[in-house]
């Protein structure tokens, strides 16, 4: 016997067998119970919703001899009919029959009655790929809608539709079904088959599939094709030609450890394989979710799969909100750009910023950082002058602050990863790698840092980072460092001012702070504490 594939064995062959679109159906068999049966109706809905199968059993139940409530009775000649060998129920491919010639022979053809059914049922599957002259063609013939003749126009791009063919046309809005509905049909066709698949294959292909029960069934098909005895989660990704679940955990645990040249090396594999950064992000997004589930709930998934998710549980649940906020964000961006690999990379690092002043914590070096904080306070306190110099740098980038110049500037940050392994630039490039850039005008630029060590550090190499930056930028950028705590300050003070309508004029930068001076006891232990790297001596 040949193999009859499981979305056709088991394609609903009557409104009662339809998994969800309950409104259309209703309204369908209504018009076929109250007599009201129009002669044009439009189909729209995302693939694999079930269009042309409501077409289908539509085009049946009006010619059923006997129906029951609108719905086939399942008995009548009528309902016995092969669809193949109905010439009074005709299917038509537009994306394959887009031509003219075939909308003037159903224009054509349509003059004849129905052969020995009460309708005649034409199915123009995605319609929209129509050219405008089939349009025109089919547009003459809704205008003079011949008797018994009905017209079902299904697609997937509504809006490609012309106006003046909607306008004629009853138009039914197909919904995704849910992931309910596609799991619990799954599991209706496994029981069918005496098959068994683990819960978190079903809910994978369910989550895949997303909303469309026909990819769902035919993904089902392909899985259970696979005839091993254990199928897994990753042969399911492997069929969808989907990157691994490793490779997903692989790519967290490189975010957590803060080991950016793993991550780019890791983004980079995926790249020249070709992957989807849209797939990846919604599955790096998922597995944040289950983290999260996990963290509150346990026995939500297989034994398994909550193994995996252990060596997560300690994370604090602020950072995985945090995460899966950075992703949201990430995947929004990720869909509009044309250079996916970039925003993936500069979100990835961008991430690992969450983690790196964790990390410092853990390291309990605390009582060393109290007694720097304490001493970087006083070198605070004491450098008068340069605090005046950077309170009118921040004044500056602000006078002229620019959402757009950040954008640019925000782009090409990631190439600094590409200084992360050079001897000459590493310590400025790591540094700066910390560093948000808040504010960036034309001229100036405000960075905000988590530490106030590295605000000295910024501070003590500042014209080095100029030249640095240059050399990236190919700009002289006037520049300051604050700490998280100062800017939300600062911001909060620009704001009411703004707001006030009080203007930040420009003020002259008059000549450097004292740059090139030697190391300040406070230099000194911070170097010895760190290394020398950190700090680079003139
Ligand atoms: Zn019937």
């Amino acid at each position: 016997m040949a193999y009859i594939s499981l979305y056709r064995k088991y394609r609903p062959k009557s409104f009662a067998e339809v998994v969800g679109q309950e409104v259309v159906v209703k309204i369908l068999k209504n018009s076929i119970t109250n007599n009201k049966i129009g002669h044009a109706y439009i189909f729209s809905g995302p693939r694999g919703t079930g269009k042309t199968s409501i077409a289908k059993i539509f085009s049946k139940a009006v010619n059923c001899l006997s129906n029951k409530d609108g719905d086939l009775c399942g008995k009548c000649d009528v309902c016995k009919l092969n669809f193949d060998d109905e010439i009074d129920i005709i299917e038509i491919d537009a994306a394959s029959n887009n031509g003219v010639d075939e909308i003037r022979e159903i224009r054509n053809n349509v003059k004849l009655m129905p052969s020995h059914l009460k309708y005649k049922v034409y199915i123009i599957d995605e319609v929209h790929m129509l050219s405008t002259s089939a349009f025109n063609a089919l547009l003459k013939t809704l205008e003079e809608p011949p008797k018994n003749i009905i017209f079902i126009l299904a697609t997937t791009e509504f809006n490609k539709i012309p106006a003046t063919v909607v306008s004629r046309c009853q138009k039914f809005d197909f919904k995704k079904l849910t992931n309910k509905q596609i799991i619990d049909r799954l599991k209706y066709i496994l029981k069918k088959e005496e098959k068994k698949l683990d819960d978190e294959v079903i809910e994978l292909i369910s989550n895949l599939s997303d909303g469309g029960m026909r990819d769902a069934i035919n993904m089902l098909d392909q899985v259970l094709s696979l005839e091993k005895d254990i199928i897994t989660v990753d042969d399911v990704y492997y069929l969808v030609g989907d990157t691994s679940e490793e490779t997903i955990f692989n790519l967290l645990d490189n975010i957590i450890s803060g080991d950016i040249k793993e991550l780019l090396k890791c983004i980079n594999i995926l790249y020249e394989e070709g992957k989807n950064f849209v797939n990846i992000s919604d599955r790096l997004q998922m597995l944040i979710r289950n983290i999260i589930i996990f963290c509150n709930t346990k026995k939500y998934f297989t034994k398994e799969y909550e193994e995996k998710l252990s060596k997560y549980s300690n994370i604090e649940i602020d950072l995985l909100l945090k995460l899966s906020e950075e992703i949201f964000k990430l995947i929004n961006d990720i869909k509009k750009t044309t250079n996916q690999k970039i925003i993936m990379e500069i979100y990835s690092i961008k991430m690992t910023l969450l983690f790196r002043n964790i990390e410092k914590e853990e390291k309990k070096e605390i009582k060393q950082e109290e007694i720097i904080e304490k001493k970087i306070e006083k070198e605070i306190e004491t450098s008068e002058e340069s605090n005046q110099m950077k309170d009118i740098k921040i004044n500056n980038a602000l006078s002229a602050a620019n959402k757009e110049l950040k954008e640019e500037f925000l782009n090409k940050y990631i190439i600094l990863n590409e200084y992360v392994s050079n001897k000459e630039y590493n310590s400025l490039a790591n540094l700066l790698l910390k560093a948000i850039p808040e504010v960036v005008s034309n001229k100036n630029i405000i960075f905000t840092f988590k530490n106030k060590l590295e605000i000295v550090l910024f501070d003590k190499n500042e014209e080095d980072i100029q030249k640095f930056l240059k050399k990236i930028y190919g700009k002289n950028y006037s520049i300051v460092a604050i700490t998280n705590e100062e800017w939300l300050k600062i911001r909060e003070e620009y704001i009411s001012n703004t707001k006030k309508g009080i203007k930040y004029e420009y003020i002259e930068e008059k000549l450097k702070s004292k740059n090139a001076k030697k190391n300040t006891e406070l230099e000194n232990t911070v170097e010895d504490l760190f290394g020398e790297e950190l700090i680079k001596v003139d």
